[in-house]
């Protein structure tokens, strides 16, 4: 079971705004973002919004996957922008009730690095549950989240059954771009961090299936492999020469639980692109045809081939800004089959299949 993996675990990043997007009209905003139905009069609403364009509070019902007007706002709305359903007046909506611990508002930008926070953790919430991963028709257990800010010291992020720590100073983009440097990273983010580090939870789930286990170790390797050796000898030897050919990153290869948040988080990076894009509306050569869902297709490869041909053309789109790629990764034929192996179960995990 991985415990806390280090500032220098993982990976991934996270720069979307926390601001009100209240039309279609940025085109960098659309590769994370869907759009949905005002349902008080015209107009789009965007997955973060907290009001329409008329300045009408609405709230988004992640059960419905609507927006309602006038519900019962979730308690924390105005503190850090909750724009989530709440079951009544004053309680915490569904995503804000899994955090346990909220960070120490004391500590400076704790209030707005949260909220950018839960803001990454609200949309990855919601992906998952496309494949009814944490909602009521799961009978499983749901992640716990320990949101911690930063004082003198680092937090390090990490997973032990069931319990998710996050560190909200990581919402910060100096402090996010600083490490990703340090530790020679292509793409760190909050969403990122949220997805490696909620699959650890994911595969804890999927543990506890009599079934899985060996399955994933045919995969993956054994997860019983010292854990604090494996990553101290990651940091101070480096990934083993020719990585590239069998893990999706560096850090993947550090272990076999970290090959798997790492593959869990960059099946999910690929679901989401692909779906954002098919949601604005765009199309590109052998891109399936309107009302496609990429959540629904069952075929792992055809949804990665997919993917793959849409991020070469997004990553051609962002040189064109002078931005990074939006997913600067190579994917070899190993990983592909580990990719398809976390398609499969987390398809059909949440319902017991
Ligand atoms: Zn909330
Ligand atoms: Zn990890």
């Amino acid at each position: 079971m991985p415990a806390q993996e280090g500032v220098a675990g993982g990976r991934l990043s996270y720069s979307r705004t926390f601001a009100r997007r209240n039309s279609l009209a940025p085109s960098a905003v659309l590769s994370f973002m869907r759009v949905f139905a005002s349902p008080v009069g015209s107009g789009s609403l965007w997955f973060d919004n907290l009001a329409t364009a008329d300045q009408v509070p609405v709230a988004y019902d992640p059960q419905a996957r609507a927006f309602l007007p006038m519900p019962p706002f979730c308690r924390n709305r105005t503190i850090i922008g909750c724009n989530w359903v709440a079951p009544e007046e004053g309680a915490f909506c569904r995503s804000c009730a899994m955090t346990a611990l909220a960070p120490d508002t004391s500590i400076p930008n704790a209030i707005p690095n949260w909220a950018k926070t839960e803001a990454a953790k609200r949309w990855v919430l919601d992906n998952l549950g496309r494949w009814h991963w944490f909602r009521p028709e799961d009978p499983g257990a749901r992640p716990v989240f320990h949101m911690l800010a930063e004082g003198a010291t680092p937090v390090p992020m990490g997973h032990v059954a069931g319990v998710v720590t996050i560190s909200v100073a990581e919402a910060d983009p100096v402090l996010r771009v600083t490490r990703r440097e340090a530790l020679e990273e292509p793409y760190r983010t909050m969403i990122g961090h949220m997805r490696h580090e909620i699959a650890h939870m994911l595969w804890w789930r999927l543990s506890l299936r009599e079934d899985f286990i060996a399955a994933f170790r045919s995969t993956f390797g054994d997860e019983r492999a010292d854990y604090a050796a494996s990553l101290q000898r990651h940091y101070s030897e480096g990934p083993p020469a020719g990585w590239e050919s069998s893990y999706l990153t560096s850090y993947a290869s550090a272990h076999p639980h970290e090959d798997w948040a790492e593959t869990a988080a960059h099946m999910l990076h690929l679901i989401d692109i692909t779906d954002s894009f098919a949601a604005a509306g765009l199309s590109a050569p052998n891109f399936p045809p309107p009302g496609w869902d990429p959540y629904s297709e069952p075929d792992a490869f055809r949804l990665v081939d997919v993917a793959a041909n849409l991020v070469a053309g997004i990553n051609h789109v962002n040189r064109s800004m002078g931005l990074s790629d939006v997913y600067p990764f190579v994917l070899s034929n190993v990983a592909l089959h580990k990719l398809a192996f976390v398609h499969d179960w987390l398809r059909r995990g949440a319902q017991g299949l």
